[in-house]
C-alpha cells in the first residue's frame, strides 16, 4: 500500500465505521488471531467492528480473547448476512481471493463496502481498494502488527491484542522455525510479550490441548505414512472411517502433514484426508527449500497457498487421488530427485 492509499485509509478510520473483519474458511490460528487482534484494535478506536468467520474453527483456538463474540456464517447466517450487508468497511484477512470464503463469496462479491486486504499468500486478487499484501511475511498477525505500527498506534496494543497476534505468528511459523521467521518477527514477538502476551500459556493452550482420541488418530496417520525415497516425498492418508473411529473434530489433523516432513531426507510431504460430507479429499502440502507446493497445488489440485505450505482438494476417491499424486511426481524429478 503506497503512502497516498495508506493516508486515505487512515483518514477513513478517523470517524466511527461499521466494520466487518473476515478470514478464510476453516480458519486457522493466524486467521483467528489476526481478525481478533484487529477487532480489539478497531473497537478501541471507536468503530463498530465484528468478526465473521465462514464456519467453525478448532477447539484449541476457543480461548482467544474475543473469540466468543465471533459470528459464524454457517450457523448464524441471517445475522452474518445482515452485518455484512450493513458494513461500510470490510477487512479480509489471511486470504486474497473471494473463493477462499466458501458460501460467503456471493455476499462479498455484491457488497459495496470498501475492502481492505491484509494477507501474505501468493498471487493476490485485485478486489480491495486497499491492498496490503506481502508474501515475505511470517503471518497475517505480523502484518496486523505492522499495520498498527504504521498508524503510529503501537501504544494501543493491549494484552488482548498482543495475545491474539502472538497466536498467529506462533502457529504460522511452526513455533518460529520456518524461514519466514526473521529478526523483525522476533522483535515483534518481544514487544507483544511486553504488551502482556503470556507466551507459555499461549503455547500450552494451543499445543497441549490433545484429546486421547486425537493422539490415537495421530498414531493411525503415522502407521499410514508412506515414503517414496526416489522423490524425497512422504504422504499420509486418512479415510473417513479412520476419522470417524477416532471421534474426529475440526482441527484434529492440524500439523499431521509435518510428520512426513520430519523424516530425514524428505523435502515434500502431503496428507490426503477424506471428507465424505463435502465429497472431497482435502489435501495439505508442505516442502523444504526451492520446491514450490503453491505451484504444485495450483497446477494439479485446485488450490494454492505459500511456497512451502499450501492446500488443495480433489474430487475423486482417496485411492485415485493418491494414484494421481504419485503419477505426477516424475514430472518434478529434477526438483525432487535426491
Ligand atoms: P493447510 O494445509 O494448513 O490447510 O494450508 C496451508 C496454506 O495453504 C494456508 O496458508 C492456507 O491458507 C492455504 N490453503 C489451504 N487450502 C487452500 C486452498 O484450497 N486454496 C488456496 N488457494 N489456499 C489454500
Ligand atoms: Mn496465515
Amino acid at each position: 500500500m503506497d503512502s497516498t492509499a495508506f493516508n486515505a485509509l487512515k483518514e477513513e478510520l478517523t470517524t466511527p465505521k461499521k466494520i466487518v473483519i473476515i478470514p478464510h474458511k476453516n480458519p486457522d490460528g493466524d486467521a483467528i488471531g489476526s481478525t481478533l487482534g484487529l477487532y480489539h484494535f478497531l473497537k478501541g478506536l471507536g468503530h463498530a467492528a465484528v468478526v465473521i468467520t465462514p464456519n467453525d474453527y478448532p477447539n484449541f483456538l476457543k480461548w482467544i480473547p474475543g473469540e466468543k463474540e465471533i459470528i459464524k456464517y454457517d450457523t448464524q447466517t441471517q445475522l452474518a448476512t445482515a452485518t455484512i450487508e450493513a458494513a461500510e468497511l470490510i477487512f479480509t484477512l489471511d486470504f486474497n481471493h473471494f473463493s477462499r470464503v466458501g458460501h460467503v463469496e456471493p455476499l462479498l462479491a455484491k457488497s459495496t463496502a470498501t475492502f481492505v486486504m491484509i494477507d501474505h499468500h501468493q498471487q493476490p486478487d485485485t478486489y480491495a481498494a486497499y491492498t496490503y499484501s506481502d508474501t515475505s511475511m511470517s503471518s497475517t498477525c505480523q502484518m496486523v502488527y505492522h499495520f498498527i505500527e504504521r498508524l503510529d498506534a503501537l501504544d494501543a496494543i493491549s494484552a488482548d491484542i498482543a495475545t491474539c497476534l502472538y497466536v498467529g505468528i506462533m502457529t504460522d511459523t511452526g513455533s518460529f522455525r520456518f524461514r519466514s521467521t526473521t529478526q523483525v518477527t522476533h522483535r515483534v514477538l518481544a514487544h507483544l510479550i511486553e504488551c502482556g502476551a503470556d507466551n507459555t500459556t499461549i503455547h500450552e493452550n494451543v499445543y497441549d490441548a490433545n484429546s486421547y482420541s486425537r493422539l490415537q488418530l495421530q498414531g493411525v496417520a503415522l502407521k499410514n505414512l508412506k515414503i517414496i525415497p526416489e522423490y524425497r516425498t512422504a504422504y499420509i492418508t486418512l479415510s473417513q472411517k479412520e476419522l470417524d473411529d477416532h471421534s474426529f473434530k475440526k482441527g484434529d489433523t492440524e500439523g499431521f502433514v509435518n510428520l512426513g516432513l520430519s523424516v530425514s531426507g524428505i523435502i515434500f510431504a502431503a496428507i490426503f484426508i477424506e471428507n465424505k460430507g463435502d465429497k472431497i479429499i482435502k489435501i495439505s502440502l508442505r516442502s523444504k527449500g526451492d520446491f514450490s507446493v503453491n505451484e504444485f497445488s495450483r497446477n494439479h489440485f485446485s488450490g494454492g497457498g505459500h511456497h512451502n505450505a499450501a492446500g488443495g482438494k480433489s474430487e475423486v476417491s482417496l485411492d485415485d487421488t493418491v494414484e494421481k499424486f504419485i503419477s505426477i511426481l516424475p514430472s518434478y524429478k529434477n526438483a525432487l530427485h535426491p
